[in-house]
């Protein structure tokens, strides 16, 4: 069984940084997309980007359904083309408890490299295309709450502020530990 990481929360500043392009498709970076996709499912998640597990590689993995036949992976994915707008309710693992309405485009187009290192151009629509772009944000380093509308934004003024103190709790006792 694959190792499980531990997903960074915020507001871990490696979650700001935006990540390196992936050079070479290898042996090692297969190793760290098939501990992706275990912590994924672990958290129950649809999308996980590298940066989420302090990997800062332009690297992403997402399963929609669940099922193995379905798992997904882009290496150094960028929008190419979006169209449209919706507004939907997001959450991201990053961000235990806090979810917000997001506007996002509706139809997009991903352009990537696969696991063989091929090119590949990613139509998506509605949820998928929600997903795809929530996790290319992580790669650049943008989080959903950037993009959250202002009401949505004030509704989690208060968690946000929790999972601060709470972090900045954890880095000063571990400070002391060491
Ligand atoms: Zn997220």
């Amino acid at each position: 069984m694959a190792e499980i990481l531990q997903i960074l929360t915020y507001p871990n500043p490696l979650l700001r940084r935006r990540a390196a392009e992936v050079e070479e498709v290898d042996t090692a970076l297969r190793d760290i997309v098939s501990t992706m996709f275990e912590t994924m499912y672990a958290h129950k998640g649809v999308g996980l980007a590298a940066p989420q597990v302090g990997i800062g590689r332009k690297i992403i993995v997402f399963n929609p359904s669940g099922e193995r036949a379905d798992e997904q992976v882009l290496i150094n994915p960028a929008v190419i083309d979006r169209r449209g707008a919706m507004e939907a309710e997001e959450g991201c693992l990053s961000f235990p408890g806090i979810c917000g309405i997001v506007r996002r485009n509706s139809n997009i187009v991903v352009a990537a490299y696969d696991l063989d290192g091929g090119e590949v151009e990613i139509p998506a629509a509605d949820f998928m295309a929600r997903v795809l772009q929530h996790e290319i944000d992580h790669v650049e380093g943008m989080l959903f709450v950037d993009r959250m509308t202002p009401e949505s934004r004030i509704a989690v003024r208060e968690a946000l502020k929790a999972l601060e103190d709470s972090y900045g709790k954890a880095v000063v006792e571990s400070g002391e530990r060491s």
